[in-house]
């Protein structure tokens, strides 16, 4: 790739600055000034332009192409919301602004999206109460995880410090229950890909606070004995956590709260199209059953008999703060906007074609990648490259081929309880014609693990950095390369 210093010329300039009318002087005094020039590179207006331009078509996203990474739910943003969040009286709004009294009148607003967004979440999931304030997922999990501390801490239960979490489980939760003080205790998944009750009944005891599910799981597969295992949870003394990153399968046909589950996070950057990728912005709201509503993090958006909002700050078992001032308000202004947008009917059309999708791209590659748990998925599956493992072709091969192929890998390696996992998401918003193309380019790229294994071995070929030597990279980044 050219760098922006091998265009430059000497003399080249972008820029035209009016000639001096008076005499030149200087606010740096000479000890400061440079000796020798800065070693700028010299362009033109035109040469910049092209250079970022460039550089930002480089940039991979859904806007641009189909992204089927397991689990991030990358599903297509409408454009609308952008316009939403732009509007000045949201966009200029400053969070020290009073709520009451004199400035009151311009906030209110504000605190009634807020409040919309956790009165509609609250009833998407099926809980009392939600907090907008975690900034993403792992940051509600850590906000869901202190809140069951607080409340074992509260009941003088101080022995309670074990979480459960199932080997399928994101990295995520064991490792936001570890921030929260808690030990991780492991429990296994059974032959069809649900929680297996026996090891459940052997690690539970009287030193466990709770228990961490994904639901639906990481494998894409429905828990049949979700209900129970919440049961189970329950009559040992703990409280069920429902990892809610893959809402979208179920969101408006099935309420989390209704199964059982005593608290939820929800990730607003996948699940309720606001933007994701690159680090953010994220939101990761936080919905609890009646009795953790002491513990939630303050502040809580209060609606008084007459209609008005106002920030409360007066609950003495509240975790706090966890974020300051109130989340990332332009992510809940969009996603206010999808849920009034889409409504209930469209909520169950989200969940019905996202699996719609993720079904068909898993039967119509099965053929060629194997399945280690042989159902119905739900928003997205998880297939298998072991049998190319013989063929001296792993997963990460064919990930680094799709990438020739203009499309981006799926996510692998991941459950890790799946060898050779390739974990793909469609999203319901991605066209058959789409799916199809996918699923002929991963189908071409599983061929050449016979026609040419050497070329899957060398890829990416097409793109401006090839293959990364990965431990090098993390160990010894080249960043000027
Ligand atoms: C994405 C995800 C998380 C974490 O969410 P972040 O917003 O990335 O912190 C947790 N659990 C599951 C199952 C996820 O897919």
């Amino acid at each position: 790739m050219e760098l922006i210093f091998d265009c430059s010329r000497p003399g080249r300039r972008g820029s035209s600055i009016p000639k001096l009318r008076l005499p030149a002087a200087s606010a740096v005094p000479e000890n400061l000034r440079r000796k020798v020039p800065a070693e700028l590179p010299e362009l033109s207006q035109l040469d910049v332009v092209r250079h970022f331009t460039r550089l930002s078509q480089l940039n991979y996203g859904v806007d641009g192409n189909f992204y089927p990474l397991g689990s991030c739910t990358m599903k297509y943003n409408p454009k609308f919301h952008e316009e939403i969040a732009r509007m000045p009286g949201f966009a200029e709004l400053h969070p020290l602004l009073p709520q009451l009294r004199r400035g009151g009148a311009l906030t209110q607003g504000a605190l009634a999206v807020v409040y919309g967004v956790q009165t509609l979440l609250s009833e998407l999931t099926g809980f009392a109460e939600a907090t907008t304030q975690p900034m993403a997922g792992a940051h509600g999990e850590l906000t869901g995880v202190m809140m069951i501390a607080a409340y074992f801490r509260h009941r003088g239960e101080s022995a309670r410090k074990v979480m459960l979490i199932p080997d399928a489980a994101h990295g995520t939760n064991p490792a936001s229950a570890s921030m929260a003080g808690f030990q991780i205790r492991v429990v296994a998944t059974d032959g069809d890909g649900n929680v297996d009750l026996e090891d459940l009944r052997k690690k539970l005891g009287d030193d466990v606070a709770g228990l961490m599910l994904t639901c639906p799981n990481t494998l894409g597969l429905f828990d049949w004995h979700v209900r129970e295992v919440c049961e189970m949870v329950h009559a040992a003394g703990g409280l069920c956590y429902c990892d809610g990153a893959n809402f979208n399968a179920i969101i408006g046909r099935l309420r989390p709260g209704d199964l059982g589950f005593d608290v939820m996070h929800v990730n607003l950057h996948k699940t309720f199209a606001t933007p994701h990728g690159g680090g953010g912005p994220g939101s990761g709201p936080v919905a609890v059953k009646e009795f953790l509503r002491p513990f939630l993090p303050i502040s809580r958006v209060v609606k008084r008999a007459d209609g008005t909002f106002y920030l409360a700050y007066d609950f003495p078992e509240s975790i706090g703060y966890i974020a300051p001032f109130y989340g990332n308000f332009s992510v809940l202004l969009k996603a206010y906007a999808y849920m009034l947008t889409l409504g209930r009917e469209g909520f169950i059309r989200v969940g019905e074609n996202a699996v719609l999708n993720a079904n068909y791209i898993q039967a119509h590659l099965r053929d060629v990648l194997d399945l280690k748990y042989d159902r119905l998925c739900m928003h997205e599956c998880v297939l298998s490259a072991k049998r190319l493992v013989a063929k001296g072709i792993h997963a990460l091969d064919l990930s680094k081929g799709m990438i020739d192929e203009k499309i981006h890998p799926p996510t692998m390696y991941f459950p890790m309880i799946v060898p050779e996992a390739l974990m793909i998401e469609p999203t319901e918003t991605e066209s058959r014609e789409t799916l199809d193309q996918f699923i002929a380019a991963l189908r071409k790229v599983v061929a050449m693990a016979d026609t040419a294994p050497e070329q899957l071995h060398a890829a990416p070929v097409s793109t401006p950095v090839s293959r990364l030597d990965e431990t090098q990279a993390a160990r010894k980044p080249d960043l000027s390369a």
